[in-house]
């Protein structure tokens, strides 16, 4: 007999510049069935990003209380600002039976980790760490001292990819996408396995 299908977490990690949030918007086109945790930040708004949609940005006060009344599922400083995951949205997502990714850093991944080892944990990687550098600069969001935060916390970052379970280099959106979602059909179609 078949099991009902339950939701499954994941996790989505990769440095600063990778094209996380291009292969993310690829991979809810190709399968919008997928959920995307919102995640909460101090950072403020960079232009084009929504609230409640790209983040949910909330003040430095409101986050400390978020932390202080056990909301989220893991909470990290990651380049000055706060960003944490929301247990509740997660929660409702896998009562759901829904596949729920969150786009999160290192310290944080490592967190859900422990408190939900049957997830899915992905770290995507760049081609190379020369275009990593060079896509960062591109970017031109940060200040120049935010620039070279940035670009040392991805060389570190980049180094953590060996503590995941999945690495996907991103050479090509498209194919990015595509074989993270493979990865989650490999991942529901072993779960479906009678043990
Ligand atoms: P950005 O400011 O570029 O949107 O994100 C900066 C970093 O924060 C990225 O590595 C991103 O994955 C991470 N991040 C975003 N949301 C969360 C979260 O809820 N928790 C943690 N631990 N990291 C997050």
């Amino acid at each position: 007999m078949t099991q009902p299908r339950t939701g499954l977490l994941i996790v989505i990690s990769g440095p600063s510049g990778v094209g996380k949030d291009t292969v993310l918007r690829r991979l809810f086109e190709l399968d919008p069935k997928l959920k995307y945790s919102v995640s909460y930040t101090t950072r403020p708004p960079r232009p084009g990003e929504v609230d409640g949609r790209s983040y949910s940005f909330v003040s430095e006060p409101e986050f400390l209380s978020l932390i202080e009344r056990k909301e989220f599922l893991e909470w990290a400083k990651v380049y000055d600002h706060y960003y944490g995951t929301s247990r509740r949205r997660v929660e409702d997502a896998l009562d759901r039976g829904e596949d729920i990714i969150l786009k999160i850093d290192v310290q944080g991944a490592a967190f859900v980790r422990r408190r939900k080892p049957d997830g899915l944990f992905i770290f995507i990687t760049p081609p190379s760490t020369e275009e990593l550098l060079a896509r960062l600069t591109g970017r031109n969001t940060e200040s120049a001292q935010g620039l070279a935060i940035r670009q040392r916390e991805a060389l570190i970052e980049l180094g953590l990819a060996k503590d995941y379970e999945h690495v996907v280099c991103n050479r090509d959106v498209d194919e990015t996408a595509r074989e993270i979602l493979a990865m989650i059909a490999a991942e529901h179609a072993r779960r479906q396995q009678p043990v």
